[in-house]
């Protein structure tokens, strides 16, 4: 079996803490893709002032926000981002 990917929440709440978990993916992330700090501050700000966000997830898409806002492609489901 290869390595794991930590694909599931249920995994990664075993195996990973949450947040090292999201700081990691966005670190991944090549450059060319990453959104530039300005911008991810910019959309998890509109999160935060959003009644869709519940501990991190979007109830909207089922993203966390952190790991969604991260990608410079990505874009908020319902266009507040
Ligand atoms: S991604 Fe959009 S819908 Fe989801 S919590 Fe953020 S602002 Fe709200």
């Amino acid at each position: 079996m290869g390595e794991c990917k930590l694909c599931l929440i249920r995994d990664i709440a075993e195996k990973a803490d949450i947040y090292e978990y999201v700081k990691k993916t966005r670190a991944m992330l090549p450059d060319s893709e990453k959104a530039p700090d300005e911008l991810y501050e910019e959309r998890l700000n509109v999160c935060l002032d959003c009644g869709s966000l519940l501990a991190g997830t979007c109830q909207k898409c089922g993203c966390y926000v952190e790991i969604r806002a991260a990608s410079k492609s990505t874009h908020c489901p319902i266009s507040k981002w």
